[in-house]
């Protein structure tokens, strides 16, 4: 039986391209190998957000390489559109690569020609279950200065509404129980019955047991009612991702980010109104002309919002983005200083957040199934659970229970199944 491997980077654009080449491949009688060893092909989904991510790619290019023919190589994604010269230097001329621009059908067409395998229909994969990911808008066109999806990724499309509501009605109806609609800015999202609010609306109204959410809402393209409607929906989960990246107005501006600290504070506040619901945001510390001052904004905006959890990156120079040809860099040690000083406020925040849960109850669904009778799950507040299953595997993937909780780490939470 012929073998592959797909070595994934990145968003979770990634992990849904790569979970649907691998379906079409194994629906084509090839088998996933965990080595390089003899596989028929490799194929390398690519990030280029940050210099750590693109070098890892590249890296296992180079291993790749080394194992197989470069012909049986495929390099897709973000650093697929950005460095080809490179990755023909490393792999050989006989690579192929498919651009970070490619949508789904072309990436299915192109593997399917290399492998020489059947058509397939772009469909939710299984290996997602029990969240059907669906993608709502291609591309970015909101041009932040310090990021490279816009070039990497291209032009900005919308799904057709009513392939996406097809989509998500056949998920539910296979069992498929977490709806994640996907688009680098969401909130762009138009369709002939509005915007994104009136898509989960029209999502909400449909039949069965499933919760859903989104990534990522963008603050400036996000309105106050609007948040306030999506709050009243039956389905969604009780939590946002709202990407504040800078807590400076001064550098909020620099960043291209449309919006001031206070359209921010006024988002949240809607979403922290009640307070079942919670809040995680991503922080850049070190964007070009970051004072002191500037990271001190930032540390107490942090603060102020308490949020549930935060990812926090260090601003990595993009070739070719505007922040990349802006002066006053901040030198590395000041980045890792601010770094460590945020990263312990977030940690403590996340601690804090979990820690209240303890001696109360949250609703979960099973993500997965722990041998030990250890189970994962999600909660609606979008926490890590895990929890004792009592007679094992007694709470299949998908299931939706409920967990009393006796434990709270920085992690997630911790209890028991009572359901
Ligand atoms: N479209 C999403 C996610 C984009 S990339 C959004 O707008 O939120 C995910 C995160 O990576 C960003 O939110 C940002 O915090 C981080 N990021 C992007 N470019 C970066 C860079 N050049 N350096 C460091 N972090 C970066
Ligand atoms: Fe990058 Fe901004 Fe687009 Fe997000 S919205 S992908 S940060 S340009």
């Amino acid at each position: 039986m012929p073998t592959f491997v797909v070595k994934t980077f990145g968003c979770q654009f990634n992990e849904l391209y790569s979970a649907s080449v691998i379906e079409m491949l194994e629906r084509a009688g090839y088998e996933q190998s965990r080595t390089l060893d003899r596989v028929s092909l490799v194929v390398i989904n690519t990030c280029a957000v940050r210099e750590k991510a693109q070098e890892k790619a590249f890296s296992f290019l180079g291993e790749a390489a080394t194992a197989v023919d470069a012909s049986r190589i495929i390099f897709m994604g973000c650093s697929a559109t950005l460095d080809q010269e490179r990755a023909k230097r490393i792999a050989g001329h006989e690579v192929h690569i498919i651009p970070g621009s490619a949508g789904i059908e072309e990436v299915l067409a192109r593997v399917q020609a290399i492998a020489a395998c059947a058509p397939a229909e772009p469909m939710v994969p299984h290996s997602l279950f029990p969240t059907a990911d669906i993608e709502l808008v291609r591309g970015c066109e909101s041009y932040c200065t310090y990021c490279i999806v816009p070039r990497a990724r291209g032009r900005e499309s919308a799904a057709d509404a009513e392939v996406v509501l097809r989509q998500a009605k056949d998920s539910i109806q296979h069992g498929f129980r977490e709806l994640l609609l996907l688009g680098q800015n969401i909130n762009r999202y138009h369709w002939s019955g509005g915007g994104l609010i009136e898509l989960l609306s029209a999502l909400d109204r449909l039949d069965g047991e499933f919760w859903f959410w989104f990534l990522s809402p963008h603050p400036a393209y996000f309105q106050r009612a609007e948040v306030q409607r999506l709050m009243q929906l039956e389905h969604v989960e009780h939590h946002v991702h709202l990407p504040l990246q800078s807590g400076s107005d001064g550098i909020l501006k620099r960043m291209n980010r449309r919006y001031s600290m206070a359209d921010y504070d006024a988002l949240a506040g809607a979403v922290r109104s009640d307070s079942r619901w919670t809040l995680t945001t991503d922080i850049i510390v070190g964007f070009p002309g970051e004072t002191d001052e500037d990271f001190e904004a930032t540390v107490a905006a942090v603060r102020r919002h308490q949020f549930d959890g935060v990812f926090l990156a260090k601003y990595s120079d993009r070739p070719g983005t505007p922040a990349s040809a802006m002066p006053d860099k901040v030198p590395q040690k000041t980045i890792d200083e601010r770094h460590s000083v945020l990263l312990q406020v977030v940690r403590d925040l996340s601690l804090q957040s979990n820690a209240a849960m303890v001696g109360g109850s949250v609703d979960v669904l099973v993500l997965t199934a722990g041998a030990s009778g250890d189970t994962f799950g999600k909660s609606r507040d979008g926490r890590n659970v895990w929890f004792e299953d009592q007679g094992r595997l007694s709470h299949p993937v998908g299931s939706f229970v409920r967990v009393d909780i006796n434990h709270g780490s920085r992690e997630g939470l911790y209890g028991i199944c009572s359901t």
